[in-house]
């Protein structure tokens, strides 16, 4: 396995009128040897392009990438380390799932035995020998994304790249699949880059999340440190649900703001408070499980909605004109509330995001 650098990378597409558009604005990234990194981001932020400058089918405008300590932009895509699974499959139809999965290897000039050897292993782990003499077309999308799994795998490619591998595959199948390639690609200790627009696969998948908007880099972190200390507001709105109180920094500590929002004043605890400065224009950031609701805080609030959905409680609460949607885990045990009930609000976590990044 290799790790990935990406030095000020840059992609900027000119069309026939001379109109151009940054696909990849100048980003930085740093992908450690056998971790599973995921690009996520909304639809033409810019990660099939950053992918596709990885593997080599797409020339950088600006900006160098490193395979370990070898800067491979000047080397073509069939010379680079890599292998790209792709959303389409693109099995070849007239081949055999067998002869599918050792294309690579008999172009390669690998003999009958060396193909064997790497074959055999990676289609015991991934169930496929039943299938090996049928044909790509007799088999269901699921095995088809499986067989172009194993044709990458058998490779043994430095750096792994997948392009929303998993977007042809309903809903049950999906989720499978990627416990799957996650399994395989731990086992294997393979360096993984994938991209998708989809949050729960990037959660459930990846070590490294790259959150990215329009071409940029918004942030990068583990699934945890994105959930919880999302650095804007777009970050927060894009994982998970999140409500957003906004307001004005008043004043800063080391490790608390003090944020006035319309009629509040809300003490925020977090290690870069410090960099936040009066008068900045913030959201605070709360996760509809972080609202903790009952009689006793002094933040007043009426209950507008209450909704019983067995594992949880959903509640839709106005707390100062602004309406905060609120989880209670586990409701059968606990005090519940009606609409129309006065109650108060607290927060269990918070978090400042700046939200001019918005
Ligand atoms: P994503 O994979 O995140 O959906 P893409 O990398 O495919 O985004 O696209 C990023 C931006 O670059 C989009 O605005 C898209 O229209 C543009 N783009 C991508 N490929 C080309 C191309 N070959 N020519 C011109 N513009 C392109
Ligand atoms: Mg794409």
């Amino acid at each position: 396995a290799k790790s990935v650098k990406l030095e000020n990378v840059t992609k900027t597409f000119t069309d026939d009128q001379g109109k151009s558009t940054h696909a990849v604005d100048h980003i930085n990234l740093h992908i450690k040897e056998g971790q599973f990194t995921t690009l996520l981001g909304p639809s033409g932020c810019g990660k099939t392009t950053t992918l596709r400058m990885i593997a080599g089918f797409e020339d950088l405008s600006e900006g160098n990438i490193f395979f370990g300590d070898e800067n491979v932009k000047q080397i073509p895509a069939n010379k680079r380390d890599c292998t790209m699974v792709f959303q389409s499959y693109a099995l070849f139809p007239h081949m055999t799932v067998y002869d599918n999965i050792c294309y690579g290897l008999r172009l390669k000039k690998l003999s009958k035995q060396e193909i064997d050897k790497r074959v055999t292993p990676i289609m015991d782990i991934m169930n496929l020998h039943v299938n090996a003499n049928r044909m790509p077309n007799k088999l269901s999308g699921g095995q088809q994304q499986r067989v172009a799994l194993a044709r990458a795998l058998v490779m043994e490619p430095g750096v792994l790249l997948f392009d929303e591998p998993l977007s042809n595959l309903d809903a049950k199948l999906r989720v499978t699949m990627r416990d799957e390639i996650r399994r395989i690609q731990k086992k294997l200790g393979i360096t993984a880059v994938y991209v998708t627009h989809d949050q729960s696969e990037a959660m459930s998948l990846s070590d490294q999340i790259v959150v990215m908007n329009a071409g940029k880099i918004e942030q990068v972190g583990t699934p945890m440190e994105i959930y919880q200390q999302p650095t804007s507001k777009f970050v927060s709105d894009f994982i998970g649900t999140a409500n957003f109180l906004d307001g004005k920094v008043e004043s800063t500590t080391n490790e608390k703001l003090t944020v006035q929002t319309k009629d509040s004043k809300l003490d925020v605890y977090q290690e870069n408070a410090i960099e936040f400065k009066e008068g900045q224009s913030v959201s605070i950031v709360v996760r509809p499980e972080a609202i903790i609701i009952d009689e006793q805080g002094t933040e007043k609030a009426k209950v507008t909605k209450s909704v019983f959905m067995g594992h949880i409680q959903e509640y839709e609460v106005d707390y100062s004109g602004v309406s905060l949607y609120a989880i209670v885990a586990d409701p059968g045990g606990k005090q519940t509330y009606s609409a129309g009930d006065e109650v108060s609000v607290r927060f269990s976590q918070a978090v400042v995001a700046c939200s001019a990044c918005f």
